[in-house]
Formats: structure tokens, sequence, C-alpha cells
């Protein structure tokens, strides 16, 4: 490493200035080809433990597969699908309100709600089961679904795509937070041959707009990149810069996922290889040099490589994992075990708690119904007392 990347590093993790774009693209491509990774992890981690300590949360969830329905095709995913196909769902309201007692009886603390991007734009079918049961959409749905979830004690948390400002603002009511993943800032990965070819939802601009909508509303939101569907050294660098500058004009991105792409069977992007765990690494670490105090999680039954090292990039936050439900964005990687991860995070020296879908800083934005729901199983630090979600995995 050139002694001005190691100043530069060390001014970093002092407190100081961090890297420039340019100084960041050069960290990032040596860090990922295997050259000196170690200072820029070592930096993330001192980071890390100067801005939020030796805690690592996550979050105890059951997902709400609302509706795998969706307008768009991106050329990796494999959790959409066609009505009537195999594995379609709209989960009805007694579904709903079923699940969610499940997952009452199991001490899960957030329903996360997802849903495809706008199924009844595409599908007369999905506009009739909404029309059928009295929604005009699938946004409308999701209040109803996110009130049976609170009905029951559980703290909702909607994932569902490109949503409009009133949809939000709806939303809002019962989610002290919401979830958009930009997944990245280039709009080249839009164009032909792009993984967003066919789903104008991913257009960067389109996600940025709503991102900065949530952030006019006051709405927490949880973003994230999508590491290694094409994007170089450089435009990974510039999507963690948008995500920057998007908490620095209202504050409200609570969270920054660093999910690492698998290819799945049946998918344009089959062949393509995964990211790999350096790479992750190192995008990660850098995350936490660019923005000292922001969350920062990677997904644990994703990990291409251990958890050790995941912990060593700096990040404090192992996202939600489900004693109950599968990912059924990724059913082909099961959730650990809660108490797995609390042991592997032990023996890292950090010490794992349950967090709400809101983080602590964040829930003041949150309803004082909400808000008092929530103080009601805090803990002093603001986090989900162990009475409350302790239990059966
Ligand atoms: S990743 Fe999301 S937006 Fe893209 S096809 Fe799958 S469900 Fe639709």
């Amino acid at each position: 490493m050139s002694l001005l990347r190691q100043e530069v590093l060390e001014a970093a993790a002092g407190g100081g200035r961090g890297p420039s774009r340019d100084e960041a693209v050069g960290l990032l491509g040596e860090a990922a080809a295997g050259r000196d990774g170690g200072a820029l992890l070592a930096a993330a981690a001192r980071i890390r433990d100067a801005e939020k300590g030796r805690t690592v949360t996550f979050s105890k969830k059951a997902f709400f597969n609302v509706t795998n329905l969706c307008r768009d095709y991106c050329a990796y995913c494999t959790y959409r699908s066609e009505p009537g196909a195999a594995g379609g769902a709209m989960m009805g309201p007694g579904e709903v309100a079923a699940l969610a007692r499940l997952a009452a009886g199991s001490r899960c603390v957030e329903a996360l709600m997802v849903a495809g991007e706008r199924p009844e734009e595409r599908y007369a079918e999905a506009r009739a089961w909404l029309g059928e049961r009295g929604f005009s959409g699938t946004a409308e749905y999701l209040v109803h679904c996110s009130e049976a979830a609170l009905a029951e004690g559980l703290f909702p948390h909607t994932n569902a795509g490109n949503l409009e400002r009133g949809e939000m603002r709806d939303l809002a009511a019962t989610n002290a937070s919401i979830g958009l993943m930009l997944e990245t800032s280039s709009p080249r990965l839009s164009g032909e041959g792009g993984p967003h070819r066919m789903a104008p939802s991913k257009d960067p601009a389109a996600r940025m707009r709503v991102l900065r909508d949530a952030g006019d509303l006051g709405i927490p939101v949880t973003t994230g990149l999508l590491l290694g569907i094409g994007e170089d050294c450089a435009e990974a660098v510039d999507s963690l810069l948008a995500v920057r500058g998007l908490h620095a004009r209202r504050g409200n991105i609570q969270e920054v996922i660093l999910q690492n792409f698998r290819p799945k069977p049946g998918t344009p992007m089959r062949s393509r290889p995964p990211a790999g765990a350096r790479y992750l690494a190192a995008v990660a670490a850098l995350a936490r040099v660019l923005m000292p105090g922001m969350n920062l999680q990677v997904p644990p039954n994703l990990l291409p490589g251990s958890y050790h090292e995941a912990l060593r990039s700096g990040i404090n936050d192992w996202g939600g994992i489900s004693p109950l439900t599968p990912d059924h964005v990724n059913p082909e990687f099961a959730w650990p075990r809660i108490r797995d991860v609390e042991e592997r995070t032990a023996r890292a020296g950090l010490r794992l708690k349950c967090r709400f879908p809101v983080y602590p800083e964040h829930a003041g934005s949150a309803p004082r119904a909400l808000r008092d729901r929530m103080r009601a199983v805090a803990d002093g630090e603001g986090h989900v007392a162990e009475r409350r979600w302790r239990g059966p995995e």
C-alpha cells in the first residue's frame, strides 16, 4: 500500500478526514485484488468500535411473503413469480393473521412485509385479487397486513419497492421504518445486457427519488447495495457515496445492507460468479470508512466467507434472522440459529443484541403509539429487552 493511502486510512480511523472518491476507488481496488486489504479492514474495525462500540445487533423476524408477483424482471431474481405458477403467492388476510400469531408465539419482534414491485400494474389477476378484498393496490393491502401484525405485538417493516409519497405516509403509521435497496447507483446496469434492463423500478434515478421522498417525510429507511452484479470498483464507491449523500440530506438512512450476489439456477445470471468474500469485506470496510456512524449489515445466511471476516470489516448488524420462516428471496440459504450467531459474535469479542426494525437513534421519528409500544418492551439502550425476544428457535 502506498504511503499516501496508509495516511488516508490512518486519518479516517483517527476521526479525521475520510478518503476522497478517487482515494476510495484506489483503496477498494487494492483490497478487492488482495493487496493490503488488512489495513482497510483494521481501519474499519477501529472506526466501528469507536462509533458503535462492541455491540452487534440483529432483528428477530418473521418473513411475510405478501406477494411475489412483480411487474419487473431482474436478471438474478428467483423470488418473482407469475399468477398461477407453482410458488406464486398472494398471501390472504387470514394467512397474514395466522402467521402473525405464530410469529408472536415464537417471540419474533419484526414482521418483515415483502412484496414484488406493483404487481397490479402488470397482472389483471393481482388487480382482481386485491379488488375482491377491497384494496386499490398492493400498498394499501400492506397497510392492512401491517395493522394485523401490529395487533399481535409485532413491529412491521415493509419492503415493497418504489412507493409513492402518499403510500409511504400511510405505511408510516404502523411501520417505524421501511426498506428499499438502492442496489447500485450505476445507470449502466440498467442498460443493454445489464441485470436491471427489464426492471424500470431499479433505475437508480427512480430509486433515489423514492429514497429522497422518504427523507422528506422523515421516515427512517434501510437501504443497501447488491454487490457483484456487474459493477466495477468505481461504481461500487459511487453507490456508497450516493447513499452517504442521501443521508447527509435528511439524516434518515438508518442502515446500509451490503448484500453479496449469489447466482441462481434458471436465471439469466446463473453462470456469473458470486461476489467473493474478499470483495464483500472490502466494500463493507470502505462503507465504514466513508460513513463512520452508519449502521452496516451483511446478511449471515448469504455470507461467502466467515463470520469473523465479516465482523473484522466493521459491520455492526446481522439483519433479520427468522426462527420461523425461510428467506423467501434466497430460500436455498437457511437462516443460522440465533444461538449460533450469538456464539460466533461472542467469539469475535462482540455482544449480540436484538433490535427493533427501527434503530434506537431513529426511533424518535416513529408515531407516538409505536414509540410507546417499543418502550414497553425495550431495555435501557433502546434495544429489545431479553424477556421479549428470548424463546423458542
Ligand atoms: S428483485 Fe424485486 S423487483 Fe426485481 S424481479 Fe425480483 S421481486 Fe421484482
